[in-house]
């Protein structure tokens, strides 16, 4: 069978991975434990690489973190599969000051532009990003350029209003300018949403302008599976068939020891893709209840997360016909702001479960009272939409 038709983009090298220039469309995951649980870190990653991941992630916020992914990365070198060791790459959120530490021990860097403007506020986000280029080049690492809907740039926010897929793509565009000017052309884009209508248009607008920078597709937060799947394969089908898209990320919520499954989805999807194998969707498909929920990750507050996404599932599977949007969410990073846009949104705290009618928080209840809370206030949202 031909390789699947793609646009060409230019070859980024992501250890002994090579992303764009017509390699074969890579497939990453990311590690859901808590990174300096150092055990369960070197478990996930080497449960994933044996899934056959190209690239695998791991999130970084603290010092304490780096040092745990030191040693993650010194005990899976030798985890060889197929000859080849993990491919390591590092997500910064806030902090983006850990870059020159974190820089030793991976094979690329995320840096999310939303986040630029928490640390040192009197430093331009230019001299950010030319301080994390700089790294990048002297730990001959590559980049991505992580744009996501929910932490967009707020100033792009302020600028586009409600056209968040505007904010998104013109900071892409802005932070790819500014590395292009800085004369670093190592590094991939993704523009990411848990609306897969909004991936869509972002990649098909980014790509038009930028067709030259590799792209890192993924419908963030698409949820369980078999829906976070279905969302996720709307998506891939449309771009890839258009010859969008260079590396992939299947992002589903996963107990800990299936996290395999992201690796294998994202390969069958690619070889239904190339093989003409496209599914049809139902035409109501998206139509009624939505539940969005994060694939979790070494943030995650509590670990009871996973069973809460999979008890709200089944608690709302009543309501599958009404248009409702449920969010669950598992730390504080992401979760106040990804629960905004839904009806109801539950993020997790160490200890407690936040819960959420739109942006109006509705309160902080124990892990096992919140469902029932969740229940009562699905109900009021189902009545308010019928007008009761
Ligand atoms: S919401 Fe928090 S726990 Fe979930 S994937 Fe995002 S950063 Fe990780």
């Amino acid at each position: 069978m031909a390789p699947i038709r793609r646009k060409p983009t230019r070859a980024v090298r992501v250890g002994h991975v090579q992303i764009g220039g017509g390699a074969p469309i890579a497939v990453q995951s990311m590690a859901a434990t808590k990174t300096q649980d150092i055990e369960a870190t070197v478990r996930q990653v080497q449960l994933i690489h044996d899934a056959g991941a190209d690239v695998i992630r791991i999130a970084c916020d603290s010092r304490q973190d780096v040092e745990a992914l030191a040693e993650v990365r010194a005990r899976t070198r030798d985890h060889l599969v197929n000859g080849k060791a993990p491919t390591l790459s590092v997500d910064l959120q806030e902090n983006y000051r850990l870059a020159e530490i974190v820089a030793p021990h991976v094979d690329k860097i995320r840096y999310n532009p939303g986040h630029l403007h928490h640390h040192e506020k009197s430093k331009s986000i230019r001299d950010k990003v030319a301080y994390i280029a700089d790294i990048a080049v002297k730990h001959d690492i590559a980049l991505r350029v992580g744009v996501n809907c929910g932490s967009v740039d707020p100033e792009k926010s302020a600028k586009f209003g409600d056209d968040d897929v505007g904010a998104m793509v013109e900071s892409a565009l802005e932070h790819s300018q500014m590395l292009d000017d800085l004369g670093f052309n190592r590094f991939v884009v993704s523009l990411k949403d848990s609306d897969w209508r909004k991936v869509l248009e972002g990649n098909r607008r980014f790509s038009a302008q930028r067709p030259d920078v590799p792209l890192h597709l993924g419908v963030t937060e698409a949820g369980m599976p078999p829906d976070g799947i279905i969302k996720t394969r709307i998506a891939f089908e449309q771009l890839i068939a258009e010859g969008i898209g260079d590396t992939i990320r299947v992002s589903l919520t996963l107990p800990f020891e299936d996290k395999g499954q992201e690796i294998t989805v994202g390969r069958e999807l690619l070889d239904d893709i190339q093989n003409g194998r496209f599914r049809s969707v139902p035409a109501n498909f998206g139509e009624g209840l939505n539940i969005i929920s994060c694939p979790s990750c070494s943030r995650v507050e509590n670990e009871q997360f996973i069973v809460l996404a999979q008890d709200v599932k089944q608690m709302a599977a009543y309501a599958q016909d009404h248009k409702v949007t449920i969010a669950i969410m598992g730390c504080r990073v992401n979760g106040p702001g990804e629960t905004d846009d839904a009806d109801i949104g539950l993020w997790c705290g160490p200890l407690g479960v936040n819960l959420k009618h739109g942006e109006e928080v509705v309160g902080h209840f124990p892990y096992d009272s919140v469902l029932n809370e969740a229940h009562v206030l699905l109900d009021r949202v189902i009545a308010e939409k019928a007008g009761v």
